[in-house]
């Protein structure tokens, strides 16, 4: 038995066989092979079960997103087939004597170049995917695992996940996970506390693990590997308290989040998904206080359809039937990268082309995201948030564009709801005009990681910072008192979607300070609930 420290992400007990998943083995190198024959039919055979998988992922996706998102796998199969490809890839085991997946990392790089050069959009989108696929097929002959069809429950050891790895995990699988970099601002520790799931960070990690029994004990920031019977039945006993802690505040469901002194907060959830509504629900959320739409597009290989964003938006505000959704559109950029974005690399990705820059210099991406949300309002109660606002301007010119949008469908007869626009306030800048930009909008959501990551100037995604990266900062708490104040002041409502918004520890100040909304975790709902009552 050995014991390991880190740092708690999703602070519960897990227990389980510890599944290593390794991304440094995708690293490709170029080896001498003696046998062309023999490579060849291992890359064959590493090909027939990518045709696998992309079966298996289509029926999954047939099931949970419908069939024009899972068409993407059957397009990703017949690229397999791709006599070209396989030709260059066979040509170059055999011409030049090099092992299967440096012959597919180099016909992947030239596929999916001679692609991006291409001036046909369709065709230059398909340059993420012949990487997608070599990189599948890669990840196969090295021995690596699929990440969206884990066989059995476990505990996921990583080096890093990103988040677009996080939202592929196989939900149902997956017992927790621990990982060795990462922070706890990033997104995806945010996704963990989202989906329910134990998690530490900051782990130092073995592959030698793979197999072998572990623990997550996450109130304790600690990772027990290969645990002697006594203390694996002590962790089975606290997980069985775990539930009955749980079953007690399943008792505050139903019951009103309700200051002492009698202020009625509303309590929403914050999302990343259609699949978390189930936990929205079964946590007695009033609403959704943020739908982190570009997680849509991050499980997508290509830009997500009007109709197929229709289908989600309307899914959820059917499924929350009275209750306010608040969508907030594409936030995409820094650690959310998509490769269909084809986004340059830079220096201060935090500080770069991200969110609402994008949507507002390719105004298509953007309207195509509005149209679908407007549409999606005739069917619910759905609010749209803009993320990084730092200006009365972009306001403006965001109003104007949700106008056109509104006159189109006007034109063509589709009809919509009366749909609030908020924004978020996660730059310093916006916090300071608040009392400017409350004028032009229906609400404020304070999004404190953000505003955190920009006001302290700590990188939210810099494990080596974490101990510093301070929500409860002086400065964080007295914008925060800024920017409710100047809502109260113009008639609007102000809340936080941000994690400090499920930091029970401060929950009293913030009632204090007049919030009118938080928005947390769905499985943070009930305790926040208790701490609220409690202010
Ligand atoms: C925030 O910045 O606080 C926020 C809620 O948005 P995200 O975490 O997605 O950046
Ligand atoms: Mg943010």
């Amino acid at each position: 038995m050995e014991k390991f420290t880190g740092k708690t992400i999703f602070g519960q007990v897990a227990i389980g066989k510890i599944f290593f998943y390794s991304k440094e083995k995708q690293q490709v190198t170029r080896r001498k092979i003696d046998d062309a024959e023999a490579e060849i039919k291992t890359y064959e055979a590493a090909k027939e079960k990518a045709i696998e998988e992309l079966g298996s992922l289509y029926e999954k996706a047939l099931k949970e997103v419908g069939e024009v998102n899972a068409q993407i796998f059957e397009v990703h199969q017949m690229m397999l087939e791709d006599e070209d490809y396989n030709d260059s890839v066979h040509n170059l085991i055999t011409t030049q004597g090099v092992n299967a997946d440096y012959a597919v990392a180099v016909t992947g790089d030239n596929f999916s170049k001679m692609f991006a050069e291409m001036e046909d959009e369709y065709f230059k989108a398909r340059s993420a995917d012949v990487k997608d696929i070599s990189e599948r097929v890669i990840r196969i002959l090295n021995g690596g695992m699929d990440m969206g069809s884990l066989k059995e429950s476990v505990i996921v050891v990583a080096n890093d996940l990103a988040p677009s790895e996080t939202v592929q995990l196989d939900k149902e699988k997956l017992l927790g996970f621990v990982t060795e970099l990462g922070s706890s601002n990033s997104h995806t520790a945010i996704l963990a506390r989202t989906m329910n799931i134990p998690a530490l960070i900051g782990v130092k990690i073995s592959e030698e693990w793979n197999g072998k029994m572990g623990i997550i004990d996450g109130a304790n920031g600690m990772f027990i590997v290969d645990p002697d019977e006594e203390t694996l039945e002590k962790y089975k006993e606290l997980l069985k308290e775990e539930e009955k802690a749980r079953a007690l505040l399943e008792q505050l469901k139903g019951k009103d989040s309700v200051t002492t002194s009698g202020k009625h907060i509303k309590l929403y959830a914050n999302i990343g998904n259609v699949s978390d509504l189930a936990s929205v629900i079964s946590g007695g959320a009033q609403g959704i206080g943020l739908f982190r739409s570009e997680f849509l597009y991050l499980e997508s290989d290509d830009f997500p359809s009007e109709e197929v964003q229709f289908a989600k938006y309307k899914q959820v505000a059917e499924t929350m039937g009275e209750k306010k959704v608040i969508i907030r559109t594409l936030d995409i950029g820094a650690d959310k990268q998509v490769d269909y974005f084809n986004l340059p690399k830079e220096d201060n990705p935090a500080m770069g082309y991200r969110a609402i820059r994008i949507c507002l210099k390719q105004t298509d991406i953007f309207k195509t995201q509005l149209r679908a949300l407007f549409r999606a309002s005739a069917f619910g109660n759905i609010a749209i948030m803009y993320p990084m606002i730092i200006s009365v301007d972009e306001v403006l010119k965001i109003k104007e564009i949700a106008e056109q949008v509104k006159k189109e469908l006007d034109a063509e007869g589709i009809q919509y709801g009366d749909v609030e626009q908020g924004i978020m306030i996660e730059t310093p800048a916006a916090a300071m005009i608040s009392d400017l930009l409350a004028p032009h909008v229906d609400f404020f959501s304070v999004g404190t990681n953000d505003l955190t990551q920009y006001t302290l100037a700590i990188d939210r995604q810099n494990a080596k910072l974490d101990d510093i990266y301070d929500a409860h900062h002086e400065a964080i708490l007295r914008m925060i008192g800024m920017v409710i104040e100047n809502a109260h002041k113009n008639g609007i409502w102000a809340g936080i979607c941000g994690e400090l918004g499920a930091d029970t520890t401060i929950t009293k100040r913030l009632v204090d300070m007049g919030i009118d909304e938080l928005s947390v975790s769905p499985s943070m709902l009930l305790r926040v609930k208790k701490a609220i009552r409690e202010a």
